[in-house]
């Protein structure tokens, strides 16, 4: 169908993410493609041990529900159960999340709104109201699955007419508010493939004005694996809600690499996990309370994981 129908069509899972953003004229398909009834993108395979395999379709409560997902990967359980509200975690899918829009103040506005500043760049527009001379859009990649994907080294399976690949979560974002994807608008996000835990632990901080529900301003997850002296052997400490794709903090993870957690290490990595979180003004919040947070959100989880 999706073949046949070409660009103008689009799939939609739970359509809590692209129902809104067609009802405001962001996102205008002329076919839309449901994969609601498709049961095989709604299995979840595999044990903790060997890896697990989530279908695209799965619903979010059914993810964060599953007592294999709750007791071997709790950061993917904690990130999809901080989305939205019960409602939207009952329509919305693990897939769409991944895939979701990428979000700013000027975008997420009605048609009229838009038309009002002339649009912008991301849709209908010629200009960037963030960053008036930037060539870019600075979108802000949203999703509180994304950055755990990544941070433990998910993957991910796409379908299309021509062929099937799977790449690495972290390979599915782009540093761009517009193309935030790696992935043709034929393609069709089949699986995610959860790698064996093999030692890894992994958590996820969200930052939000209000704790019943909201988009993330910034997420942290972090995943480590410790040596049996309680030294870091590997880590991933990913920042979501903070650019247009979830940015890795490589500074902090060489600060931590070999070495204990200590209050000092701790301190050291935080200051440099602050430095990479960019964030503009076009999300809730000041900007520059966002980045401070990044430092107390990356510390805090280093220390849920370090006791
Ligand atoms: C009020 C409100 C609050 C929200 N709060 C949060 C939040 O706190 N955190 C958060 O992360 N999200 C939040 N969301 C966004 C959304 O509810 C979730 O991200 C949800 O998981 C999206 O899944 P979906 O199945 O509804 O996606 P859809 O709307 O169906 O699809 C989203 C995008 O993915 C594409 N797509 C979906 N499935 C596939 C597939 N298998 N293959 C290829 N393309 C596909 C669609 O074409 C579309 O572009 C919120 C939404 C609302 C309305
Ligand atoms: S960052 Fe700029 S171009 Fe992108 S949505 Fe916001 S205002 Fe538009």
């Amino acid at each position: 169908m999706m073949a046949a129908s070409g660009p103008d069509a689009m799939f939609v899972a739970g359509g809590t993410d692209l129902y809104p953003n067609m009802k405001r004229r962001q996102q205008t398909p002329k076919v839309v493609i449901g994969l609601a009834q498709i049961k095989d993108l709604c299995t979840m395979k595999g044990q903790p041990k060997e890896g697990m395999v989530l279908g695209a379709s799965l619903k979010l409560a059914d993810v964060t529900a599953d007592s294999r997902i709750q007791r071997a990967y709790p950061a993917v359980a904690k990130a999809a159960e901080l989305i939205s509200t019960p409602l939207l975690r009952n329509m919305g899918s693990i897939g769409g999340n991944l895939l979701l829009d990428t979000r700013c103040n000027y975008y997420d506005q009605n048609y009229e709104w838009r038309k009002a500043i002339h649009f912008c760049m991301k849709k209908d527009g010629e200009i960037c109201w963030v960053a008036p001379s930037s060539p870019r859009c600075w979108a802000v990649q949203s999703s509180d699955c994304a950055p755990v994907m990544v941070a433990i080294g998910a993957k991910v399976k796409l379908v299309s007419g021509s062929g099937e690949r799977v790449i690495p979560a972290a390979e599915l974002y782009n540093d761009d508010g517009i193309r935030h994807l790696n992935k043709r608008p034929d393609e069709l996000l089949t699986e995610i493939h959860l790698p064996p835990v093999n030692g890894w632990r992994a958590t996820y901080w969200k930052l939000r004005r209000r704790g019943s529900f909201d988009f993330p301003v910034l997420g942290v997850a972090t995943s480590l694996k410790f040596s049996a002296d309680g030294t870091v052997e590997d880590s991933r400490i990913i920042l979501g809600g903070v650019g247009s794709h979830p940015i890795e903090a490589v500074a902090a993870e060489k600060v931590i690499a070999g070495n204990k957690l200590t209050e000092e290490i701790i301190r050291e990595a935080a200051q440099a996990a602050y430095q990479p979180a960019k964030p503009l003004d076009n999300t809730d919040f000041a900007m520059t309370w966002r980045k401070e947070m990044a430092r107390f959100y990356v510390s805090g989880t280093l220390r849920e994981l370090a006791t």
